[in-house]
């Protein structure tokens, strides 16, 4: 199957992650762009499920922040307390599993990539963790550090492709129409659990890889169920009111 699902910033949004396993249809594996954790109100049972579909994984800001506490003191209030929250709610073992993740990976050298020509990151692969690609000058920047053709991040919460050496602003990709990976291209496809380019649905992107095509895709979900998990689950209220607005 060469159909691959491409996650990032899932974000404990179990509700949102279920609506995309279903809208994706048959895949062939999963790449998850970091923060499966942090801000939502399930990180045991979204990590469980991506466990389940075995799920290529690497870590995240939030990810390591639940894990181990590092660098709790870099996340803004509202982020640090449901990061606090999380640490508390999950087993050791789970805490280990994301202690664990590598921060890239890569088709050259990772067995579970089998082969192909993408590396994955959360933020970079300047700065794996920290760095919010969002010019044409970052993109590039990774892309030429990568030792595969194509890389793909998260981290920004905003479906992007960036193309190398093609300084254009930034446009929103179509959706529901694969997009060549023409060249050497940076994918981001956005969050499906916390999105934060106006538009509430959850973001995730198929990747065709004998087509060698993208194409980006939103999932509508039961938004007002998963804000009164974040409510029940005692979480802070602004995580709840900003997945109504996508932002
Ligand atoms: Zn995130």
């Amino acid at each position: 199957m060469s159909r691959i699902l491409l996650l990032a910033d899932v974000h404990a949004n179990l509700v949102a992650l279920e609506a995309v396993l279903f809208a994706a249809g048959p895949i062939g594996g999963i790449w998850v762009m970091g923060d499966t954790v942090g801000y939502g109100p399930d990180p045991s049972d979204v990590l469980a499920l991506l466990r389940e579909r075995r799920a290529v994984m690497v870590a995240g800001n939030h990810d390591l922040a639940v894990a181990t506490g590092e660098g709790l003191d870099l996340f803004n209030p509202v982020a640090a307390a449901a990061a606090r929250l999380h640490r508390s709610w999950l087993s050791a073992e789970e805490r280990d599993l994301l202690a664990s993740l590598p921060l890239t990976r890569s088709g050259d050298t990772d067995a579970p990539l089998a082969g192909l020509p993408f590396s994955l990151c959360h933020g970079s692969l300047r700065d794996p963790i920290w760095e919010y690609v969002f010019n044409s000058v970052q993109a590039d920047a990774t892309l030429r550090l990568a030792t595969t053709k194509h890389c793909c991040n998260g981290h920004t919460h905003v479906p992007v492709i960036y193309r190398e050496g093609e300084h254009a602003a930034r446009t929103a990709p179509a959706l529901d129409v694969p997009i060549s990976l023409t060249g050497r291209c940076l994918v981001n496809p956005g969050s499906a659990g916390q999105p934060r380019d106006g538009d509430p649905r959850a973001a995730y992107a198929l990747l065709d890889t004998v087509g060698m095509t993208v194409t980006f895709r939103r999932a509508d979900y039961a938004v007002a169920t998963a804000q009164r998990r974040i409510r029940d689950r005692g979480l802070p209220p602004f995580l709840a009111d900003r997945l109504a607005l996508g932002y």
